[in-house]
């Protein structure tokens, strides 16, 4: 965080004397402003004077003034009516003070330079920001109160201002401005962050992965902020059949929950799920609204997952606290899931992880137990078995997915089986095979739709007693 807060020293306001020298160079690369808000910054016309753009009544205007900083630009710019920010940010000259207070400045010595100055009637809305800034404590009023119960230390802001406002300031700034006058977007921006800063301590303003996003549109001062969530990657281990990876919304309610007597009001068709039993301490310690969960692969809720577990990223949605000790939260976790699932390795992590975890393909190993209906030839079921090592099978969508999965024949290798035992009808052994092989049907064929099958090469019909993942080969 401390690198990103860096990153913006060099939009701030160049030192006494680098003036001219950062006028010169490109400016707007060096600008604080967000990319997203970034609107097209077009090549202002020469022609920019349209009359009707300003209320004015005195015959005093020198249209051909040359621009700031010189004298007499600066009062063609009092003249036009510009605003003391205005007056400030495109004067180009340096005074003790920034912001209005700097514009006062310049504007007294200009009267004090020519009497009649003063005198000039000028509109009441400046031509270059419509007064904008004097919405600046507004603004920050509002987005100190909308964040006050959050932990944050960076902010990005985004702007909306009006096309044509952006266009005739760009106009006036690039006739009548000093060179390199900050746009007015920026100086907007600037404006309300020094006022945050000079209010909330220890605020760093970045253009990327801020805590908190702030947009705020010019033209109707609508003001939103977002507190962007936290990620924490980590592995899970679930220890227990039947428990879901994720929410399970009630059948009988769609998860609406009141006056269900289904689910007795929760909404849920199973109390819990590795989502909930993870995420809840979580989303607690961190004072969160909710959370959501991005698991490497999924595992059928009477799976277990053993090994070093599989790989999650959990996303907290609007939390209040946004540091929390990670060692402690693990503990938390693994004691209220009383054994039913822990995690391990568990480190913040980001947005772009979520697709990274859910697009990883790795190969898994499995052990699965399974039963026929007469004691076979142990010697036979082993040697019939071992036979699939290696084996590349066609697997037809099962019947059990068919409904939310496209019906398509792949082909997933098995890479390696091992330790098969027979005791009685019972038969297990233990398999290492590509992301996405269906297991209980490569074990009872699934009618026919896997091919080849353990059923097919044994000849008796199977029946899958249990599956445990024993290790997902990622990371
Ligand atoms: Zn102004
Ligand atoms: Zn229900």
């Amino acid at each position: 965080m401390d690198e990103e807060g860096a990153n913006t020293e060099s939009a701030d306001v160049p030192e006494e004397g680098d003036w001219h020298l950062f006028a010169s160079a490109s400016y707007g690369s060096a600008e604080a402003e967000p990319t997203e808000v970034l609107e097209n910054q077009e090549t202002p016309e020469e022609e920019w004077f349209d009359g009707d753009d300003y209320y004015h009544t005195g015959g005093s205007i020198d249209w051909d003034a040359p621009p700031c900083p010189a004298p007499l630009g600066i009062a063609h710019v009092i003249k036009i009516g510009a605003c003391d920010n205005c007056l400030h940010r495109i004067g180009g000259r340096r005074v003790d003070s920034t912001g209005a207070e700097g514009g006062a400045i310049l504007r007294a010595e200009a009267h004090s330079r020519d009497s009649e100055l003063a005198k000039v009637e000028v509109p009441d809305l400046c031509p270059l920001c419509e007064n904008l800034f004097e919405d600046v404590t507004n603004i920050v009023d509002r987005i100190v109160e909308s964040t006050s119960d959050y932990q944050y230390s960076t902010m990005q802001f985004g702007i909306h201002l009006p096309k044509d406002m952006i266009q005739s300031e760009d106009s006036i700034r690039t006739k009548h401005g000093a060179q390199g006058s900050k746009p007015l977007k920026s100086s907007f921006v600037n404006s309300i962050q020094d006022e945050i800063s000079s209010r909330i301590q220890g605020i760093s303003f970045v253009k990327d992965s801020p805590d908190i996003m702030i947009t705020i549109d010019a033209l109707t001062l609508r003001v939103d902020v977002d507190v962007r969530p936290i990620f924490i990657y980590g592995r899970y281990r679930k220890l227990e059949r039947g428990i879901p990876q994720t929410r399970w919304p009630c059948r009988a309610c769609r998860g609406r929950g009141e006056d269900c007597d289904s689910c007795e009001g929760t909404g849920l068709q199973y109390n819990e799920s590795v989502q909930d039993l993870i995420g809840e301490p979580v989303r607690e310690s961190m004072e969160a609204n909710d959370t959501s969960f991005h698991g490497m692969g999924r595992e059928d809720i009477d799976v277990r997952c053993l090994g070093s577990g599989r790989p999650f990223v959990l996303e907290i949605k609007g939390p209040r606290v946004r540091e929390t000790d990670l060692e402690k939260l693990t503990d938390d976790i693994n004691s209220k899931s009383s054994g039913k699932v822990e995690v391990n390795s568990l480190r913040w992590s980001q947005k772009r992880e979520v697709s990274r975890v859910k697009e990883t393909r790795s190969e898994k190993s499995y052990t699965i137990r399974f039963r026929v209906e007469e004691e076979p030839l142990a010697d036979e079921v082993v040697e019939a078995i071992n036979s699939l090592s290696g084996v590349v099978l066609e697997q037809e969508t099962p019947k059990r997915v068919s409904h939310r999965r496209a019906a398509k024949t792949r082909k997933r290798k098995v890479t390696s089986i091992s330790d098969v035992i027979v005791e009685g009808s019972e038969i297990q052994f233990s398999l290492r095979c590509e992301a996405g092989t269906y297991v209980k049907e490569l074990v009872h064929s699934d009618e026919g739709r896997t091919v080849p099958s353990v059923q097919e090469v044994i000849g008796m019909e199977c029946e899958v007693l249990w599956l445990d993942v024993e290790d997902i080969h990622s990371d």
